[in-house]
């Protein structure tokens, strides 16, 4: 039979999928995640990238960036680091770029990240920061999660264009980077290549709001530290998100704040399981 273009996850793959500690298990088995996100002027992006990350399935989280007073003060279960990433210990997937800036800072700590032998996921400024060339040479996975705005500038069309044929562009920015894609807005779709791009269909309108994809950005990192295959961890944390999301805003769809979908987290963990 034809490959579907297209394919919806379901409730039952999703909870098929989702990290379960048994007797074995100990924080670093189960996963470290280390988020380098933040800057002097985006502290709050590490905040948000941190609280989706906790919230995640990983064992623990490790902040690398200028933001740990912050991130600590808001989350002491979290393990700060100010040198370079690759002196934080070991993680066992990165996500990097929200509120990160753009200084030459920034700019070394993507690099570090992108340098390391674990997954890793580039988002925000983290995207406007990508080498030339494509992330084939890395030696494990690259998740890349735009909005369609980021995505334009990284396959160098205007924003209409992308927005116009989404399932396209996702295919791609895959193609062109070699990595898995995350193409976020009302109808997210994540591809990693040839083969069904997956749809996901628990996104609200009240997504819409600032912070709410550094959200997504820790949470989906988390599922990668967890063990999961980057299509796999990228599709559930859109699906998670979604669902987070309309849990905050139920029962009657009032407006959310970012860190809302954040607490939201175990109740659909609860949900799904
Ligand atoms: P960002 O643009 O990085 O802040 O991420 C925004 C998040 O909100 C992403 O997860 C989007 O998929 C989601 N989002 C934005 N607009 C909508 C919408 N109209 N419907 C559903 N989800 C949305
Ligand atoms: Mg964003």
């Amino acid at each position: 039979p034809p490959v579907p273009d297209a394919e919806a996850l379901q409730h039952g793959d999703v909870a098929a999928l989702l990290p379960r500690p048994d007797a074995e298990s100990d924080k670093y088995r189960r996963g470290v995640v280390g988020v380098v996100a933040g800057s002097a002027r985006y502290p709050g992006a590490a905040v948000l990238a941190v609280a989706g990350a906790l919230r995640g399935g990983a064992g623990a989280v490790r902040y690398v960036g200028p933001a740990a007073e912050a991130v600590i003060t808001r989350f002491p279960e979290t393990l700060v680091h100010s040198g370079p990433p690759h002196k934080a210990g070991r993680v066992q997937a990165w996500v990097v770029g929200p509120g990160l800036g753009d200084d030459a800072a920034a700019r070394q700590s993507l690099d570090d990240v992108l340098a390391s032998d674990v997954p890793v996921l580039v988002d925000a400024d983290g995207l406007r920061l990508l080498p030339p060339g494509d992330l084939r040479s890395r030696t494990a996975a690259t998740i890349l999660t735009p909005h369609a705005g980021e995505a334009a500038a990284l396959l160098g069309v205007p924003r209409e264009e992308v927005e116009q044929t989404r399932l396209a562009s996702v295919r791609a920015l895959a193609e062109r980077y070699g990595a898995t894609v995350l193409l976020k807005g009302s109808t997210t779709l994540v591809c990693s290549g040839p083969g069904p791009v997956r749809v996901n269909p628990t996104g609200t309108g009240w997504l819409a709001t600032a912070g709410s994809g550094d959200v997504l950005s820790g949470l989906t990192g988390s599922l990668l530290a967890s063990g999961l295959s980057p299509h796999d961890a990228a599709s559930t944390g859109a699906y998670l998100h979604g669902l987070a999301a309309r849990h905050a805003t139920a029962p009657t769809g009032a407006p959310i704040a970012a860190y809302d979908v954040a607490t939201a987290l175990p109740e659909v963990w609860r949900d799904v399981l």
